[in-house]
């Protein structure tokens, strides 16, 4: 079985494939020596594929064309998961993972489970020690994350439970670092998720919600609820895009303007006479180019707002304040 937690050299039967054509095209496969897997770079048999190892370029069986067989990884599979409900990308995954302050061996709290694209990242952040406790209402999306998280080897490190959080809340107390809600109403949710954290350290929260109304509810809940430092951010990816730009010394310049103005000549005398033009100075070399970067204004690909907040201990008396303040210097 191939794990998301340590590489694998070989590929074996029943092992999770991802074939990378390029960036925008990729699938998961799994190795099933009866199986063949087409695309317009030819055909690829699996059984061609057993026993090679993760990273080879596999030319196709029809010689069209080829892919790499890449071992999979949390990055990897939010670009190939099924779809079973929108997912966090990257770039929000990357930024929530820092600033909530993950590490081996954070306790989590995620709800809702949604497709498990955060959640497989969530694993690999935690581990070797660490638990993510994740919550799903939708019985059928509940299944197939547990099943995914089996078959990744995750299952250790990952409960599932089928729960709708709303209603029922969490069922933990006074067990996690950091909660993560990706839920269309957070706020019914949060005196649940303060009753989950370490009630005697500092906690993280985030709330990702799409709609800037919805982060006014969130904060206004979490406010509520004695959260303290919330803030807002947005994850947008911005293209740089880089050009080349010749760079000319003076003494090239000077000959440029010098073909541009005989040109100029040139054409003035064959338009008077026919008689021929006078022969041009020439640039020996094309000028050295100098790259130059340019960042579009308008940043696209708006996901959702992150809004964070801290929880605060519940201290009994001022030495346990003074010791947690000293903690955190
Ligand atoms: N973060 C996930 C990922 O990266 O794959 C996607 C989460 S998806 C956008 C939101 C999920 O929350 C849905 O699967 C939905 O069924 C679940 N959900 C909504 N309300 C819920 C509730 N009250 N209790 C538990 N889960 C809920």
């Amino acid at each position: 079985m191939t794990s998301f937690l340590s590489y694998k050299t070989y590929i074996e039967e029943g092992d999770l494939v991802i074939a990378y054509i390029s960036r925008e095209n990729m699938t998961p496969l799994i190795m099933d020596p009866k199986l063949t897997y087409n695309n317009k770079f030819g055909t690829f048999r699996h059984s061609d594929m057993i026993g090679k190892e993760y990273g080879t370029k596999m030319p196709s069986h029809n010689g069209r064309g080829f892919m790499y067989l890449l071992h999979p990884t949390p990055e990897l599979w939010t670009h190939v998961v099924p779809h079973r409900t929108q997912i966090l990308y990257i770039a929000d995954i990357s930024f929530i993972t820092t600033y909530l302050d993950l590490k081996p061996g954070s306790i989590i709290l995620e709800s809702g489970t949604g497709s498990g694209s955060f959640s497989h990242s969530l694993a690999r952040t935690i581990a070797p020690n660490g638990h993510l406790y994740t919550f799903e209402y939708h019985e059928e999306r509940a299944k197939a994350a547990k099943q995914d998280f089996e078959r990744h080897g995750l299952s250790d490190l990952i409960t599932v439970e089928c729960r709708d959080v709303y209603k029922e809340g969490f069922g933990i107390t006074d067990l996690v670092h950091a909660v993560f809600l990706d839920l269309p109403a957070p706020w019914d949710a949060i005196a649940s998720a303060k009753a989950a954290f370490k009630q005697k350290r500092i906690g993280k929260i985030c709330c990702f919600s799409p709609c800037i109304e919805q982060v006014q509810r969130a904060c206004a809940s979490l406010n509520e609820h004695g959260f303290v430092e919330i803030k807002m951010f947005e994850c947008l990816i911005r293209n740089q895009e880089v050009h080349t730009i010749p760079v000319y010394t003076v003494k090239d310049a000077v000959s440029k303007i010098k073909v541009q103005q005989d040109k100029k000549r040139k054409r003035n005398e064959e338009e008077a006479s026919d008689s021929k033009a006078a022969k041009s100075p020439r640039i020996k070399q094309d000028p050295p180019n100098l790259y130059v970067s340019k960042t579009p204004t308008e940043a696209k690909g708006h996901t959702s707002y992150l809004t964070f907040a801290t929880f605060l201990p519940v201290l009994d008396d001022e030495v346990e304040i003074i010791d947690k303040v000293n903690e955190l210097d």
